[in-house]
């Protein structure tokens, strides 16, 4: 099943049958066997999962997850909600998604390189022709991206590069800056309150979570708790978040902070705060605990944290959930800002970037929210609807339907 319901975005766009078939099923979806060698002559084997979801308005973008439990059937997902997130921001981009199930926590950097070098090796001429440009995502970072880079030295066929290797300047930041933005909006236009007043629980403390908790402190929320795979602490007058971003960056799990009140990843989701952010795993919130979210609204750094089921759940406790197709689409801009410099030399900066992430997901916020109009409890919906607006045109344009 896909993740978009068609027939709650007909009520704001007309999907003919055909294109609803067609985003039924993804385009392509493969599974590659990793067989690679460790030290001391180790067999490692484990599976790779590469999806195409669409390609009709560009070439597939996505992330590769370097995860113990990554499977087909959530890179498929994670594939389609890629599709959204490019037609809504309006980047020329189709949505893909890699897997590589592996745990990357216990791997040295040497053994997670040649992994990643055997999944290049086997997904090579797709990578080298652009049919997908791969980024990070959950357990991958700028140096995985590095790696790919030098696989191939081919400047824009891979996005999320350090900044030495032509990496853009603020695409570390940016998913985590597009978080706060839409964050700061939602408080302004749907919950009636300057940032500086809100309360803010983040489940994550990883690239989006830590990112979005350092840009919301710096503009005055109150970050009263952050988790991460390990636990979480809590601190109701607000938490020192650059003390936070250095500890973690040490290497550090967030729960060993000294001096802070621990709790469970479980009682942040349910804490009494104005935002709650998934910023960590799918399917976090379902529904045997979305009766349990206290927040005003749920801001979904992840992607696909709220499951179908429990949206309305959510929905009749007046909870409203701003989608991720929107909320965490920061860095896929950002990657198409990166991909454009690569592939015409030009150089920026950290604030044009981080300027472009503002723009485009403000506006597509504006967009939504006139859409949703009255109907603040169906925001999902209404941004689904206007990127298959997008996805439907091209299909039009290029005579599929
Ligand atoms: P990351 O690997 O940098 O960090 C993941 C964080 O989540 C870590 O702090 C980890 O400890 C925590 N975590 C994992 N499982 C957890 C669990 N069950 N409970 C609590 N915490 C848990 O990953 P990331 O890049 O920050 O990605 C986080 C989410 O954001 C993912 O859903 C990813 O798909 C999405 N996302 C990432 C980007 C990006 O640019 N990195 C862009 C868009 C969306």
């Amino acid at each position: 099943m896909p993740v978009i319901n068609f027939s709650s975005v007909r009520k704001y766009v007309d999907v003919p049958d055909d294109a609803e078939r067609i985003l039924s099923r993804p385009e392509k979806q493969q599974i590659y066997n990793l067989n690679v060698h460790h030290d001391q002559g180790l067999l490692v084997q484990t599976d790779a999962y590469v999806v195409y979801y669409s390609t009709v308005r560009g070439p597939a973008k996505g992330g590769i997850r370097f995860w113990h439990d990554v499977n087909l059937e959530e890179t498929t997902t994670l594939a389609e909600l890629m599709v959204w997130k490019t037609a809504l921001t309006g980047i020329p981009f189709g949505g893909g998604k890699s897997g590589i199930r592996a745990d990357h926590h216990k791997l040295t950097r040497f053994q997670k390189t040649v992994i990643m070098k055997e999944f290049i090796h086997l997904l090579r001429n797709d990578v080298v022709e652009g049919t997908y440009i791969p980024a990070p995502d959950m357990g991958t970072n700028p140096i995985d991206m590095a790696v790919i880079f030098g696989e191939t030295h081919i400047t824009e066929c891979v996005t999320g590069k350090p900044v030495g290797v032509g990496g853009l300047p603020g695409r570390l930041q940016a998913t985590g800056r597009g978080v706060s933005t839409i964050a700061d909006m939602t408080a302004a236009h749907l919950l009636n309150k300057p940032v500086e007043d809100i309360s803010v629980a983040i489940q994550g403390f990883g690239n989006v979570g830590s990112w979005t908790a350092h840009f919301l402190y710096g503009k005055g929320a109150r970050v009263v708790a952050v988790s991460d795979i390990d636990g979480g602490i809590a601190d109701s007058k607000g938490l020192n978040v650059p003390e936070l971003m250095a500890h973690k960056t040490e290497g550090n799990p967030v729960v060993d902070l000294p001096g802070s009140a621990r709790i469970s990843n479980e009682e942040l989701l349910a804490m009494d705060v104005d935002i709650l952010i998934p910023a960590a795993a799918g399917e976090v919130i379902v529904p045997a605990n979305a009766a349990d979210i206290r927040a005003k609204a749920v801001v979904e750094g992840a992607n696909h944290p709220v499951v179908a089921e429990a949206d309305p759940i959510l929905r009749e406790n007046n909870i409203l959930v701003v989608p991720d197709i929107l909320t965490n689409a920061g860095g896929v801009v950002a990657s198409y800002v990166e991909w454009h410099k690569g592939k015409s030399g030009a150089l920026s900066g950290e604030q044009e970037t981080f300027e472009v992430v503002d723009k485009l997901l403000g506006d597509a916020f504006l967009h939504m929210k006139d859409l949703a109009g009255d109907s603040t409890d169906d925001l999902r919906n209404a941004a689904m609807a206007l990127a298959a607006g997008k996805v439907v045109q091209s299909m039009k344009e290029r005579g599929w339907i």
